[in-house]
């Protein structure tokens, strides 16, 4: 049979994530230092695995309403509005999800027209370019260059704006610089966002892993913007709860509804042992995660260190757990730095290029990763320089 004529087109035509072509190449190893997959390195606070284990005992194996749990939604709008200080109301305001994906899969969706245009920064994460694709819209990237911190101009978001700009979609942190947002840039994109009658999504998934003493602005709270944003936070980053694919989208209640009838459909809701589990999270709020924040951010005063001594220039990002370091020194490209690096050293890091083109000549390190693992990592990698340095790995 002719496969390809039944796969739809627009399927068939969607390259394959670049990372996981990669972790292809790691699955099944066990020499290898991982610095590739971002995800926290220690599992889900106990209290919050101790929650999920009881409901389960109770037979609390039912499902929820499509919204998610009341519960839930009104610890979430409590969570939100201590942290981000956007007030949503819990009946009307907020969609519980699979995860942050889930989330901004069906928001696209729910919002798009084919042919409408999805402006967003690069690089970025890789699921933004696609998820746009999937729901026919035209993705419109704009750089987020070294040059700015990787923080995205204003005035190049308002370049990029035509009559079919439907969505701006941000990321700060970023994923997978660190990169955070000057306040009065976020206020310049606010306004352009107005004038221009545009929706913003804001994903927020690392906004809790600041460093340097920041304190987190969303977009959502600037003044005249909640009425045209839809907030999407999760569980997996701050609370390290990556496999139970839990999280939530905040939005005025007619893009809450639009996006809950896709939710609906095709995921009925998220899953109640994970939602439970969510709950006790965000009752124990940031008691949860402050000592991991405090951790990553030594991690990265160490990785950025390292990373600058042995000639690989590296922006000292203030959030998440990523750096984007420059490897254009060495004279190989991305993918062959990577490659090498893993086949002579077992250390696994993420070319650039999957998270859009400006990521040539860039790696991701994610350092959510043990500390002495960090250590033994940069002391391979530096070998590997010197080897490249010597024409060992023309
Ligand atoms: N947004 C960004 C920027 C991410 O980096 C990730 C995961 N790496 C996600 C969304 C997806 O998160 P979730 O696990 O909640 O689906």
């Amino acid at each position: 049979m002719n496969y390809d004529s039944k796969i739809a087109e627009h399927i068939r035509d969607l390259p394959r994530s670049g990372i996981r072509d990669f972790f292809e190449l790691v699955i099944g190893r066990t020499d290898v230092i991982s610095l590739g997959v971002g995800e926290p390195d220690k599992p889900t606070p106990w209290p919050i695995r101790e929650a999920a284990i009881r409901s389960i005992e109770k037979g609390q194996t039912s499902y929820t309403s499509n919204l998610g749990l009341e519960s839930l939604r009104i610890e979430i709008a409590k969570y939100v509005e201590g942290f981000f200080h956007v007030n949503y109301d819990p009946k009307s305001e907020i969609l519980v999800t699979v995860g942050v994906s889930e989330a901004l899969d069906i928001g696209l969706r729910a919002l798009i027209n084919p042919g409408d245009e999805v402006i967003y920064h690069e690089p970025c994460y890789v699921s933004y370019n696609p998820s746009i694709q999937m729901a026919f819209g035209v993705p419109v990237p704009v750089n987020a260059s070294p040059a700015h911190d990787f923080a995205v101009l204003a005035a190049d978001i308002e370049k990029a704006i035509t009559p079919k700009t439907k969505i701006i979609m941000l990321n700060f942190p970023t994923n997978p610089t660190g990169g955070i947002e000057p306040l009065e840039e976020l206020e310049k994109i606010a306004a352009l966002a107005i004038k221009h009658d545009l929706i913003v999504f804001t994903d927020e998934i690392y906004s809790e892993l600041l460093y340097d003493d920041r304190k987190h602005t969303s977009i959502a709270s600037l003044p005249g913007m909640k009425e045209r944003t839809v907030l999407f936070h999760g569980f997996s980053k701050a609370f390290a709860m990556t496999g139970w694919r839990l999280g939530y989208a905040c939005a005025p209640s007619p893009l809450r509804e639009a996006m809950m009838k896709i939710h609906q459909y095709c995921m009925l809701c998220a899953p109640i042992m994970s939602q439970i589990a969510g709950l006790e999270a965000l009752k124990l709020g940031a008691s949860a995660f402050e000592e991991m924040r405090v951790s990553y951010e030594k991690r990265r005063n160490t990785i950025v260190r390292r990373l600058n001594a042995m000639g690989l220039p590296c922006f000292n990002p203030g959030g998440a757990f990523y750096v984007f370091p420059d490897i254009r020194s060495t004279g190989l490209s991305s993918k062959d730095f990577a490659i090498k690096l893993l086949q002579s050293k077992s250390v696994a890091v993420v070319p650039g290029p999957p998270f859009g083109a400006i990521g040539e000549g860039y790696v991701r390190c994610c350092y959510a990763t043990a500390p002495e693992l960090i250590d033994k990592a940069m002391d391979l990698m530096e070998e590997f320089i010197a080897e490249v340095k010597a024409g060992k790995h023309a």
